[in-house]
Order: structure tokens, then C-alpha cells, then sequence
């Protein structure tokens, strides 16, 4: 386990789960990451109460938002079309919250795949319900290979924060989804797609650290560097920003 950061130093990562029935659940490899990469991650219970959102933002460093089902399209002005799956209500809202306050406060947030599509939405963006019934010619986006296999190849914008991270701008990686990101939210910007066009990727210009990844790289941490990366550069920036608030006191 890497000590990356002193012990007063490390950010404390807050980590959105699914709710099934009556179960919070989240997979570990989320966790995982946000430990090896020196921060402290809290998986965050789920709660309406809009005061205590707005006190567990104060308290939080980072926001991990994770995979999951799909979203409810009603929220970015779409009725439900066929090829939408199921849907958390609960969850679409308690994160839309958390996403805000962040953004408000400007604090780091990384969305990983269903994560990605919320944090685009709740930016103002919208989303494809179901890209196999909307989009043709497609790649294969739920590969049926192993977890850890990539599958299908970005091609990354040079000179964005994922280009920075990864350090190229082709790379491949693993793909489980049905939605995808389609209008990208106000000062949120595009910076990989597959050869599809499908957005893979997203950042803001706004932010000081919102990175959107339609893929999981939690899967891969472990053992690949790169993917790892990526959580690395989201704990640094937690770092920074809580350092920041530190000198301003
Ligand atoms: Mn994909």
C-alpha cells in the first residue's frame, strides 16, 4: 500500500454506491484505488436530507462517483424510450446533490462510467438512453470478454487532463455500458472517443478537477499503471485543493 500522503494530508474520498432493494453496495476495486493512491475513502450511505448533503460536501475532499444502472431521462427533459433499463430514483438525486454542491465548491470529482453520464447531466448535459437504439454502427460497448480486458480503443484530444495522466493519446480499455454522454454540459469538453465517435471521456474547463470516464478503470488498477493513474491524479487533486483551502484559511 502506498503512503502517498502524511496522515493530517490525506483527503478524504467520499464514494456514491447503488442501492438494491435495501442494500448499499459498492464494488471494492473502487475503494481499492482511492486507498492505493494515499486517500481515505468513505462510502457514502444513502440520505435526502439536503442539509445534511450540503454538511457531508463541507466535510468531504473528493467525490468518487461509481457504476451502476441506468438514469432516469425525465431528469435531463426525455420521456422513457424501450431500450432504457432500470432506474434509482434515489440515486439520481442524492448524487445530482452531491454533484452540485462539488461543483459549487469546486472540489475534485472523478465519474467512472454511470458516474460519468450523472455528473454530465447534473452539469446541464444530457445522455443516450440507449445507444444501440439511437446510434447505429456501432463497436460493441458491453464487451463480453473478461472485466479486465480492453476491448475497444480511444483516441485522446492532445494537451487534455486524461492526455496528461495516460500520456498518449491512443489507449485502450474495457467497455460495460448502454448509455453513453451525447451533449456535453456548459464548459464541460469531449476529450477521448472511440472510432464509433462515442465520448469515452470528458473534463471541465470550469473546474479544477472533473474528469468523466465512460470506461472502469477500477478493474485494471491493481495490476495496470496507468489505470491506476488516473485515481492517483484524482487523490493529488484533492490534495492540492485541501491545501488550498488550508492556506486561505
Ligand atoms: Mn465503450
Amino acid at each position: 500500500m502506498v503512503n502517498q500522503y502524511e496522515r493530517e494530508g490525506k483527503p478524504l474520498i467520499g464514494i456514491t454506491a447503488s442501492l438494491d432493494k435495501d442494500i448499499i453496495k459498492v464494488n471494492r476495486e473502487n475503494s481499492d484505488a482511492i486507498l492505493r493512491a494515499g486517500g481515505i475513502p468513505f462510502i457514502i450511505p444513502y440520505m435526502v436530507d439536503s442539509i445534511l448533503l450540503t454538511e457531508i460536501t463541507e466535510i468531504l475532499d473528493g467525490l468518487l462517483l461509481t457504476g451502476g444502472g441506468d438514469i432516469d431521462p425525465t431528469l435531463f427533459g426525455e420521456e422513457p424510450t424501450p431500450g432504457l433499463g432500470s432506474i434509482t430514483p434515489e440515486r439520481d438525486a442524492m448524487e445530482t446533490a452531491l454533484i452540485n454542491l462539488m461543483l459549487e465548491k469546486d472540489k475534485p470529482i472523478l465519474g467512472i462510467c454511470r458516474g460519468c453520464q450523472i455528473l454530465n447531466i447534473a452539469a446541464g448535459g444530457n445522455m443516450y438512453q440507449d445507444l444501440y437504439s439511437q446510434r447505429s454502427q456501432l463497436l460493441q460497448h458491453n464487451q463480453n470478454a473478461p472485466r479486465d480486458h480492453a476491448s475497444h480503443t480511444l483516441q485522446i484530444i492532445e494537451g487534455s487532463k486524461l492526455h496528461h495522466i495516460i500520456g498518449k493519446t491512443t489507449f485502450k480499455v474495457n467497455s460495460f455500458h448502454h448509455q453513453a454522454v451525447k451533449d456535453m454540459a456548459p464548459h464541460f469538453v469531449s476529450t477521448a472517443v472511440t472510432q464509433d465517435g462515442v465520448i469515452e471521456a470528458f473534463e471541465s474547463n470550469n473546474h479544477s478537477f472533473v474528469l468523466g470516464l465512460q470506461w472502469h478503470p477500477e478493474c485494471t488498477a491493481e495490476n495496470d499503471r496507468t489505470s491506476q493513474a488516473l485515481f492517483d491524479s484524482f487523490v493529488l487533486a484533492c490534495v492540492t485543493r485541501k491545501e488550498d483551502c488550508l492556506m486561505k484559511g
